[in-house]
């Protein structure tokens, strides 16, 4: 069973109000990349009485306990995921601003072979690459 972000707080020990439950509920939902304004957009329809504040301490909270992973993708916008997500890297397409997941098995043994060619035994990595689409790029 995959845990939640819901059961992560409660092994923490974290208090959770009624308001901190419904945006640990849609941190469980999203299935994308979402920054503060957007978590708050989305909380504020279940209770439009949570204020985008207490969505920032609260994604705040989390990403200091570890249990939220906090990503900036070149915008300066800092967008949060679960932490305990498996391992995979982020394409960032720059026309649209998404976010492409993927994994691939190369790059991954790649970072390995080089943290050991320089001595060193790889405990993790993060990869962003910047792109645009194939047929919007324009020639040099
Ligand atoms: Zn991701």
């Amino acid at each position: 069973m995959p845990t939640t972000i819901l059961s992560r707080c409660e092994a923490h020990g974290l208090r959770l109000t009624e308001q901190r439950r419904i945006i640990a509920r849609v941190l469980d939902a999203a299935q994308d990349h979402p920054d503060v304004e957007e978590l708050h957009r989305r909380a504020a329809n279940v209770d439009d009485k949570i204020s985008i504040a207490t969505v920032y301490r609260t994604v705040k909270l989390l990403e200091e306990t570890g249990i939220l992973e906090k990503h900036e993708f070149g915008d300066g916008r800092a967008r949060y995921e679960a932490a305990d997500r498996d391992h995979h890297d982020h394409l960032i397409d720059m026309t649209t601003g998404d976010v492409i997941e993927f994994v691939d098995p190369d790059i991954e043994a790649l970072q390995e072979k080089i943290a050991k060619r320089l001595g060193y035994r790889l405990k993790g990595h993060r990869l962003e690459l910047y792109a645009v689409p194939l047929d919007r790029d324009t020639p040099a």
